[in-house]
């Protein structure tokens, strides 16, 4: 399953933080997943507290944020919002594409205490 890998991952990287913050448990975690990793929220979240019992992070709230995907054509420098149908630029038909958001994966921050 995806999210539980991406979950363990994240888990693994909180558990780093809060070693460093000098954190003995975490109340809420906020991660931010691009569109494009294709998360579904209600399967994350299961993910996540099946990855984290027995960690810090066990029985932490999750709270995610989705970042739209985003586009940038190398060839003409447009930025557009990719749509469905969209495989190339849609101002010079390029079909060489740099995606600037929707690949993010990351913690935002983590509280505890
Ligand atoms: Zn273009």
């Amino acid at each position: 399953m995806h999210e539980l890998r991406i979950a363990t991952d994240l888990v693994d990287m909180i558990e780093g933080y809060a070693a460093e913050a000098g954190l003995g448990a975490v109340h809420r975690v906020n991660v931010s997943f691009g569109q494009f990793i294709q998360i579904v929220p209600d399967l994350f979240e299961t993910a996540f507290r099946e990855a984290a019992a027995g960690t810090v992070a066990a029985g932490a709230e999750v709270d995610i944020e989705i970042i739209a995907a985003e586009m940038r054509c190398p060839g003409c420098g447009s930025q557009y919002i990719p749509s469905e149908d969209l495989k190339g630029c849609s101002v010079c038909g390029s079909s060489e594409i740099d995606i600037v958001h929707g690949k993010e994966l990351f913690i935002k921050s983590i509280e505890g205490e």
